[in-house]
């Protein structure tokens, strides 16, 4: 594979110039927030940024618009959530939300930790494209489902199954090695992967053969992949929450008063406290604001026609799905049947079809 450009994945020491200024992301390996952590990043947006926490499909924060990035980073490095410079572009850790909360066949934060030490400590995995994803998914099936490039899904307390970008291998990896075999596959991908920035532009020979000596080998199982994997908005018992924000995007002086959270691959938060009132957080899973996806868009993005972020809303009627793109690249469009709504300069384009911003309700009702 040859590649015309490198990947360029933006951190928070290495930000992306955006139209509306630095744009910073920060890594949470498994989602994981602290309260105090929560209030830093906050404040940091309040002050630093464009007011608002964005949360990303890899359950990441971004902040946008960042005035000092030598002041970001040094209040980031503080509260611990950049313990690794140099690997902080590889730290995508994706991990059960819920697991250690309800339900579950194991506990995968402390995985998640120690994978996080272990891909750090490994000076060649600082190499690894900021695009590979790690998986850990506590046997329920949730981001087991989200395509990372190497996975150990629990099988049951002991075992677990090791996918490479969604699909099982066959390997069995038990659950005292599955960190080894994680990193041990990513070494391994690192070795040989050329210009490749993702597992399924690469040979898997030299990845699986990297991890057969924590492994034994069984038929692999379709089954263990499931197409829609996102856990619910809504109670989920013991006190749990799971909360959305509207397009994913969190005030800052409402994170702050969150708590202890974790951070979903769905652009949602798991919450341990009281969801308050008139912060933009959904949790009725029959809301309509949950049918409604959109980039970014104008002012924050050169590329886009329009403010879709503005616009979007007068779509969030029950039953409607769509995602709203200022421009082709359609960014963060979700997985799952949705209607295709693209910005042109005169209006938007339906699955193809323009309409003028007045007929756009209607297209989009005639879809339910
Ligand atoms: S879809 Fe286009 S306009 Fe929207 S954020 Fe991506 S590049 Fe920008």
């Amino acid at each position: 594979m040859t590649r015309m450009r490198a990947d360029a994945c933006p951190g928070a020491v290495a930000t992306h110039d955006a139209a509306d200024g630095a744009l910073a992301r920060v890594r949470l390996p498994g989602g994981a927030l602290s309260s105090a952590q929560a209030r830093v990043v906050a404040e940091c947006a309040d002050e630093l940024g464009d007011g608002m926490i964005h949360l990303t499909s890899r359950a990441n924060l971004q902040l946008r618009a960042v005035t000092d990035v030598d002041e970001l980073v040094t209040r980031l490095a503080n509260a611990g959530l950049l313990p690794a410079p140099t690997h902080e572009r590889v730290r995508n850790i994706l991990g059960s939300p819920l697991s250690g909360l309800h339900g579950g066949l194991v506990d995968a934060r402390p995985l998640v930790t120690a994978l996080d030490r272990a891909v750090c400590a490994r000076p060649e995995l600082a190499r690894l494209p900021g695009r590979f994803l790690f998986a850990l998914d506590d046997g329920r099936g949730d981001v087991a489902g989200e395509g990372a490039d190497v996975c150990w899904r629990a099988l049951d307390s002991g075992t677990g199954a090791l996918l490479l970008d969604g699909a099982d291998t066959g390997l069995r990896i038990p659950a005292r090695d599955a960190v080894t075999g994680l990193v041990e596959a990513a070494v391994a991908f690192e070795r040989s992967r050329g210009a490749a920035w993702r597992i399924r532009e690469a040979d898997p020979a030299p990845v699986l053969d990297g991890v057969r000596r924590w492994a034994h080998a069984v038929t692999p199982d379709d089954r263990l992949v499931r197409a829609t994997s996102a856990i619910q908005v809504g109670p989920v018992g013991n006190g749990v929450v799971v909360a959305a924000p509207v397009f994913g995007q969190l005030r800052a002086d409402v994170l702050a008063t969150l708590g202890d959270l974790v951070v979903t691959p769905w652009r949602t938060l798991v919450l341990t406290g009281a969801v308050p009132e008139g912060a933009g957080l959904v949790t009725d899973p029959a809301a309509p604001e949950l049918g409604i996806s959109a980039c970014i868009g104008r002012p924050g993005c050169a590329k886009a026609r329009a403010d879709v972020r503005a616009d979007a809303p007068t779509a969030m009627i029950s039953g409607v799905r769509a995602h709203f793109s200022g421009c082709e690249r359609r960014c963060g469009r979700p997985r799952g049947a949705h209607a295709d709504v693209v910005a042109e300069n005169a209006g938007y384009r339906v699955d193809g079809t323009l309409v003028s911003p007045a007929q756009l309700l209607d297209t989009l009702r005639g879809r339910q």
